[in-house]
């Protein structure tokens, strides 16, 4: 039986449907060895994220996932232009609700369904949220989504559509998470926060076990948004496993992308410090990314120092001529997502480096 250990005091927990943090306050994690990979598996299971579910925390006959799947993962993997032939985009807006998140929400909510909860609830930016809404519509679990008044009016009208009660909250990011908190104390409902509960970690770590099919092997150098970090922190995992089972022969380097007006990890990151400090919120156009104070921020922290990664933060207007510059090639990406161009645009990169892009999220998503 899995357990949870909390990051911050080590105490061990059951693992419960309304568990999500520690008596201390501490972040939880799984307990788990880490997984002997059988690639051998991989071609029994359909084409999706799926083919890696005997590396996840899931009994071994575990069915649960095949009435929640909708096809999620093994996104494209391109040659963004022929003239940079080792850069690549990794298209994950390709994906059922149109973001990553599907990731941990599919494999989130396929645990949720095993533990018999009947409804959740989520705080999200948007996309976090929509996800869980459209995977709990899969699971019929009820499900209510905390967002900000501010959410783009496309994410909140896809939230709406699979039948989530909205709950839209004025105030930080954090005052909704703090409001879905409470409500998850009153109602002794499950969290199903992309932040907090570690199966969804289990889900963002495909990305890197995709990655490794796709290239047949390692690459040099990831540029990864970072706002809570799920999904730095599942790649970072995800290539750990791999580089632990000898698949690949070294970790890639991490180049985590902050906007300048709302950028706790960089400030923390060049000052050395553990964990990151709240900042103030300036406002950016990158709103997937704008998080104040993230919960994760020691393990954050931890992933990009271990992998010789480093930071970059992004300007205001150049992330809207990111945006520009990749429809120009092809990709309509939602704004935040183009941050992540315009971090690679910054990058000083070596002759020959093998670098990812990630486009996370589609630009019909955002206005
Ligand atoms: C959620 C999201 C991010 C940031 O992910 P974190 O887990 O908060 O680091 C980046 N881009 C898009 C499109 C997202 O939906
Ligand atoms: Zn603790």
């Amino acid at each position: 039986m899995e357990q949870y250990v909390c990051n911050y005091c080590g105490k061990k927990h059951a693992i419960t449907p309304v568990i999500w943090k520690c008596t201390c306050g501490g972040v939880l994690n799984l307990i788990k060895d880490t997984p002997k990979i059988n690639v051998a598996s991989w071609p029994r299971y359909p084409n999706s994220l799926w083919r890696y579910l005997e590396t996840m925390p899931f009994e071994k006959e575990s069915k649960t996932w095949k009435s929640i799947t909708m096809g999620e993962g093994q996104t494209p993997l391109i040659v963004l232009d022929t003239l940079e032939p080792n850069t690549y985009v990794k298209v994950d807006y390709m994906m059922p609700t149109l973001s990553f998140k599907d990731r941990g929400a599919a494999v989130l909510m396929t645990k949720a369904k095993e533990l018999g909860v009947s409804k959740v609830i989520a705080d999200s930016s948007g996309n976090a949220g929509t996800a869980i809404a459209a995977y709990a519509a899969r699971c019929n679990i009820a499900c209510d989504i905390y967002l900000s008044d501010e959410t783009s009016p496309k994410k909140i009208a896809q939230v709406k559509a699979h039948g989530a009660t909205i709950k839209q909250i004025q105030g930080s990011r954090a005052d909704i998470a703090e409001a879905a908190q409470q409500a998850i104390k009153e109602e002794e409902v499950f969290y199903a926060s992309h932040v907090y509960n570690p199966y969804f970690y289990e889900g963002t770590k495909t990305y890197a076990y995709e990655i490794y099919e796709e290239l047949n092997g390692a690459l040099d150098t990831l540029i990864i948004p970072v706002g809570n970090g799920t999904l730095l922190l599942g790649a970072f995992y995800g290539f750990k496993e791999l580089f632990a089972n000898g698949l690949i022969d070294k970790m890639p380097k991490i180049i985590a992308i902050q906007a300048v007006n709302c950028s706790p990890l960089v400030e923390a990151f060049n000052n050395g410090d553990l964990s990151a400090q709240p900042v103030m919120n300036k406002g950016t156009l990158a709103e997937g990314i704008a998080i104040a104070a993230p919960a994760r921020s020691p393990q954050i922290l931890e992933a990009v120092r271990e992998t010789n990664g480093d930071f970059i933060t992004i300007e205001e207007d150049e992330i809207l001529s990111a945006r520009a510059k990749l429809s120009d090639k092809g990709f309509y990406v939602e704004v935040t997502t183009a941050a992540n161009y315009a971090g690679y645009l910054k990058y000083k990169k070596e002759p020959e480096e093998k670098i990812i892009v990630p486009l996370c999220g589609a630009g019909i998503k955002s206005k």
